[in-house]
């Protein structure tokens, strides 16, 4: 993947068609690939703490979600192709999975939001089978128990929306145990979805 560098952190170059083809082939791999939607906080975290380089260092995918980080890369004088907001790269991606035949599994957000934003995008991409739904708001002594449940629905796509501070640490920390090939952070896009 073509990748601009902002501050040190990789930022894919390819546009959302593009992002979504690679995606494809991520799925078709099996191994587990994080894909972090970057907006100009996370870039500022990143520099910021270690850790948080560190989950940007080895994330599979780094796409360019906000206005910032497009302007950023146009700024020192490598662009990107076009923002890739992380909302629109789920829904790209589900329609993908239609035509595919792949599996969804929605983990965050409260109750209601959760199971609402399962039930609208059933609807809206019937041949996307979800085969788990889990609010996003569990603490160490759940989490054997969350990883377990995803590891044994083998979803082809996991969404995982909860605050920027908890969900890449969290994926990149359990990537491999879960795996499964796309895992992306989304963070407030199930309480959108949802309404
Ligand atoms: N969330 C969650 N578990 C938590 C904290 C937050 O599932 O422990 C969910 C929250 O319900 C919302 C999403 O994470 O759907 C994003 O939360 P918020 O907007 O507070 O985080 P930010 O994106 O501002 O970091």
């Amino acid at each position: 993947v073509p990748v601009t560098s902002i501050l040190g952190v990789d930022v894919s170059k390819l546009d959302m068609q593009g992002t979504v083809q690679v995606l494809e082939r991520a799925v078709a791999s099996r191994r587990p690939h994080q894909i972090i939607t970057a907006n100009p906080i996370m870039i500022m975290a990143a520099l910021d703490s270690e850790d948080n380089m560190r989950s940007m260092r080895e994330a599979e995918l780094i796409v360019p979600d906000g206005a910032g980080v497009v302007w950023a890369a146009e700024e020192l004088g490598d662009p990107v192709a076009e923002r890739v907001p992380g909302i629109d790269l789920l829904h790209a991606l589900m329609k993908r999975g239609e035509e595919l035949g792949w599996t969804a599994y929605l983990l965050g957000a409260a109750e209601e939001v959760v199971q609402e934003a399962a039930s609208r995008l059933q609807k809206q991409y019937p041949k996307v089978r979800i085969v788990g739904v889990r609010n996003g708001y569990f603490g160490e002594a759940e989490n054997a128990g969350v990883i377990e449940s995803i590891r044994q629905s083998q979803p082809d796509l996991l969404f995982v929306a909860r605050d920027a501070k908890t969900q890449e640490p969290w994926i990149a920390r359990h990537k491999q145990e879960l795996g499964v090939p796309v895992i992306m952070g989304v963070g407030g896009s199930f309480d959108v979805i949802s309404g």
